[in-house]
């Protein structure tokens, strides 16, 4: 857990994850539900299991019904886990396992936590995505038994006045909807760079920070500064000073997502910005932005909702929509498929393994299976062919040399290009010789972090560790960015590290040949990018290589940058 930066001054810090700086009151999210109101309910005086159950549907129905009309107005990301969250209030397994605690004698709230308890330790011990649906069993229950008990929901008041949202974490139900106008930044005691809350955040465009301890114990109320640059929530300054900082950094950002490219740094040397895409529509969007292409095309994206393996020809039809925005001279990095883990893809994931992540993910999938991989390389050469595009091809989660080099004469054959993704450690300490058998390499900070930290990229209280800021992440970036400068081929960065415009700075000092970043982070990366020497990159860079941690490191490249 981070630890308070200040606690003399009762400044407290965690890991930021969007910047910008809003200062206000704090607003707790409404929590638990009242103990007494819990008591007064009792076993709730049903006559039997039945008809319990028929209370206990009511309530599932209702709470349903609230995320499926907070979804009808919400959109993007946040509308498909409402819908999700929708779902999972109707489950049939969940009502089998709360009849089941009824059936056995329990009162009706016991039985919803009994069975929601269940639910969590098999979403827990999955691993992964489904480890991320906790907080949203967590949401579900405590709305269900609100209902049961005749309680408000829980979640968020509505703030009367400009308000800094503070929880221990945040469900989608409690951050969607939310108007930014009126929530000026979120803070939670716990989640991750990837969590819902940094998500939903960085949809707003809001600050965030994460991770933050003892953030819980401010009282409703009290006035703070945060800033989503440097992790810290202020208590006691001056509201003319936080009123100042607040206008500067809202000047800051205006003019960093002004910013229309082309992307070089101040003194000239041109850089290669480019997107991450899912699919033909988020390709077509990224193209009108200044980026020279796409650096990952998540081609399993495309295929979570598919039992079947989609044949060559539709397989080139979807990629033919992704590659087309990009047939004016631009490029695009198509990786395969990355099945498996934190994405199962019905036909193409290894079911019952014991620890997904480190199981047969990504390019492993092909070891038993290589029809599935030679007809996707077939469908992406046709996709190639039919656009004109110029198409590299790389494959996600290679371990070996061996690995890369029969990935590389399979693309090769096709007249594409191939490259590797440096997500396993073993990868990036070996990049000298991967870049002998490949024509380039990407990092996948998020996997690399993962790998190097031990630590799950979507577990909610390890944020201190899955941070690519961390010293061991870093030495490994530039480890592979030193080896693509002695190979004189291309190392890119296309993990969630790409985004931060801090951050870009170092990884430009290391050497990374490009930055690949979900389309709306590319203008404030430009931006903070032209706005830096190539001299100053490479004294970021050093900065933050040399720090003992990741707080230190971000302080060490702010001072390098004059922030
Ligand atoms: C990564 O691991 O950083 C990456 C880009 O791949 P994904 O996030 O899809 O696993
Ligand atoms: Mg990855």
């Amino acid at each position: 857990m981070t630890t308070p930066a200040n606690p003399a001054t009762g400044s407290l810090s965690g890991t930021p994850v969007v910047p910008g700086v809003a200062a206000g009151p704090v607003l707790h999210v409404r929590g638990e539900i009242s103990p007494a109101a819990i008591a007064r309910f009792g076993d709730g005086g049903f006559a039997d299991a039945e008809s319990a159950l028929a209370a206990y549907d009511d309530a599932a129905a209702a709470v349903a019904e609230t995320f499926t009309t907070k979804a009808a107005s919400a959109q993007g990301a946040a509308a498909e886990v409402l819908t999700a969250s929708a779902g999972l209030a109707r489950d049939k397994g969940l009502r089998g396992a709360v009849n089941k605690n009824l059936q056995a004698g329990h009162g009706p709230v016991a039985a919803v936590q009994g069975a929601v308890d269940q639910f969590v330790t098999i979403f827990t011990t999955m691993g992964g995505l489904m480890a991320e649906r906790v907080t949203d069993l967590r949401d579900i229950e405590r709305r269900v038994v609100a209902h049961l008990v005749g309680e408000p929901a829980p979640g968020v008041p509505t703030p009367t006045e400009p308000s800094i949202l503070v929880a221990e974490d945040l469900a989608p139900s409690d951050t969607s909807g939310l108007d930014p106008a009126l929530v000026t930044a979120l803070v939670t005691e716990r989640g991750g760079a990837t969590s819902h809350t940094a998500i939903i955040a960085r949809q707003l465009g809001i600050p965030c920070i994460v991770g933050a301890a003892g953030i819980m114990e401010l009282p409703t109320g009290t006035f703070v500064v945060v800033d989503g640059e440097t992790g810290t929530i202020e208590q006691g300054a001056d509201p003319d000073e936080a009123r100042e900082r607040v206008e500067a950094s809202r000047r800051l950002r205006e003019e960093l997502a002004s910013w229309t490219g082309p992307a070089a740094t101040l003194d000239g040397l041109p850089l290669k910005l480019l997107a991450n895409v899912a699919d033909g529509a988020s390709a077509e969007s990224a193209g009108v932005e200044p980026v020279q292409g796409v650096g990952l095309f998540r081609t399993e994206l495309c295929f979570l909702d598919q039992k079947e393996e989609p044949t060559v020809d539709e397989q080139a039809d979807i990629y033919s929509a992704v590659l087309a925005p990009y047939a004016d001279g631009r490029y695009v990095v198509v990786r395969t498929l990355d099945a498996g883990s934190d994405k199962p893809i019905a036909f193409a994931t290894h079911a019952g393994e014991e620890n997904p992540a480190l199981g047969v993910r990504g390019l492993r999938l092909s070891f038993d299976n290589p029809g599935l991989m030679d007809r996707q390389l077939d469908g992406i050469a046709a996709a190639a062919e039919r656009t004109g595009t110029e198409t590299w091809v790389m494959a996600p989660m290679v371990a070996t040399v061996a690995e890369a080099a029969d990935f590389a004469e399979k693309v090769r054959a096709r007249g594409l290009k191939p490259g590797v993704m440096v997500e396993i450690p073993s990868a990036a300490l070996l990049a000298h010789r991967m870049l002998e058998v490949v024509d380039f390499l990407s990092i996948g900070t998020n996997d690399l972090t993962q790998y190097t930290m031990a630590a799950d990229r979507m577990a909610t209280d390890l944020a201190h560790l899955t941070d690519p800021w961390q010293p061991a992440v870093l030495q490994l970036i530039a480890i592979t960015a030193h080896a693509g400068r002695e190979a004189g081929k291309p190392v890119g960065v296309c993990g969630e590290a790409a985004a931060d415009p801090l951050l870009a700075t170092a990884l430009i000092g290391m050497g990374i040949s490009s930055l690949s970043m979900a389309a709306r982070a590319v203008r404030p990366v430009g931006a903070q990018l032209s706005r830096v020497s190539l001299e100053t990159c490479e004294a970021a860079a050093e900065a933050a290589l040399g720090a003992p941690d990741p707080m230190a490191a971000r302080a060490a490249v702010r001072e390098v940058l004059g922030h």
